[in-house]
């Protein structure tokens, strides 16, 4: 691990925000434990995990995470939120305006798709092998297999640069943007996505504040930090869900040292998060008992061997489920050990014999929900445990 100090200001005077002890976290090397620590800059309010895994670290994980498996070749993952922004780009950039764009972790390459057909020149950069080979045998397009920091585009080339849900993912925040402005043409545009502190979501709470996530911006933080590189905020909303979507242009004259400081703002976001949460909690752990009830002492499979069953097995009480396993489409974990559970494949679900699947996933509970309702004609009931979420208003 390593300590660091803040990314926008230097500062070094923080104070503990938030702590998961003893997290653990599932590689297919075995897994590793870690206390995901969450602190505040008290100078300018930035959030951010302190200490944090030191490169090493991060790289172990990320070759040997369980990769999510990509779905069905004609089906786009996510198209609604990449045509969701597409829209804020083109409708709040000048009209008519169009050129080169950059897609900083383009993923799939749908949202570059997107844009090509509207007469943009498109290149994307994305770690993941999977995704780039599926950008480029889908759609054609250009993209660069690897990290930003390692690519090597031609100063001032670029329209717009866009960087959706990658930033709070990356070690220095300021040199990535640093880097991005170099890259674009003056007055050249920056698209920016990342997870909302003023909104985060609360049944999730090993994706919001993630040990994958090392900072957590918020609309103040994110300007101070836009400030310091030379970017000057035109226009940004919050999102249908909870993120904020951000675009600026490079801009010589932003002032580069004002700070607002955040710091109250996001104490207390985070303590009425952490309320919120306790009651989560007990809302899922009523909703267990209701099921138990329900299915007397039939056996039970949870269906998803990610965090989110992580999550569900440390914090709520299942004690009074009889689970015997639990199911998951990605191959890698079949026939594994995991949480203590076997692993079973989805075929297989049917010939155990169990009364029910509680489904627990919260991103894809839907996706997962039609894909096996058809255990139903089995005698077995597919339960849904994320229904009627409770969001967090905003703090401001
Ligand atoms: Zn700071």
């Amino acid at each position: 691990m390593e300590t660091v100090r803040c990314n926008i200001c230097g500062g070094n005077e923080f104070e503990e925000a938030l702590l998961t002890k003893d997290f653990e976290i599932i590689t297919t090397k075995g897994s590793l434990n870690i206390d995901v620590r969450n602190v505040v800059c008290k100078t300018c309010g930035l959030v951010f995990q302190n200490p944090r895994f030191d490169e090493d670290e991060a790289k172990f994980f990320y070759t040997n995470q369980f990769r999510d498996e990509i779905n069905s070749n004609d089906k786009v993952n996510g198209a609604w939120i990449r045509i969701q922004q597409k829209d804020f780009l083109i409708n709040n950039l000048p009209a008519g305006r169009i050129g080169r764009i950059l897609d900083i972790g383009c993923y799939e390459g749908y949202f570059l798709h997107l844009l090509e057909n509207m007469g943009w020149e498109p290149y994307g950069i994305e770690p993941s092998v999977s995704s780039v080979k599926i950008a480029r045998e889908r759609y054609g397009l250009e993209v660069f297999c690897g990290i930003f920091e390692e690519s090597n585009f031609m100063e001032e080339f670029f329209d717009v640069i866009s960087i959706r849900n990658v930033l709070e993912h990356i070690r220095d925040p300021k040199y990535f943007l640093q880097l991005a402005c170099s890259k674009l043409k003056p007055f050249g545009y920056l698209f920016i996505e990342v997870p909302n502190l003023y909104k985060p979501f609360t049944t999730d709470l090993n994706d919001f504040f993630s040990f994958q996530h090392l900072y957590h911006f918020s609309p103040v933080t994110l300007r101070n930090l836009l400030d310091k590189v030379g970017f000057k905020i035109i226009y940004q909303e919050e999102c249908s869900y909870p993120a904020l979507r951000i675009l600026a242009t490079k801009d010589e004259n932003v002032p580069g040292i004002r700070y607002e400081n955040d710091y109250a703002a996001a104490v207390e976001i985070i303590r009425r998060y952490q309320v919120n949460r306790v009651e989560n909690i007990e809302l899922i752990n009523s909703r267990i008992r209701q099921f138990a009830t329900r299915l007397s002492n039939k056996k039970v499979l949870l269906y998803g061997a990610g965090f989110n069953t992580e999550f569900l097995l440390n914090n709520c009480d299942l004690t009074e489920l009889d689970i015997v396993g639990l199911s998951d489409k990605n191959g890698e974990k079949h026939g594994q050990t995991i949480f203590g559970y076997k692993v079973y494949r989805p075929d297989e679900v049917i010939n155990l014999e169990i009364g029910a699947v509680i489904i627990s996933s919260y991103k894809f509970q839907e996706e997962i929900y039609d894909e096996i309702l058809f255990y139903e004609d089995y005698g077995i009931h597919v339960i849904k445990l994320y229904d009627n979420v409770i969001w967090l208003e905003s703090v401001k």
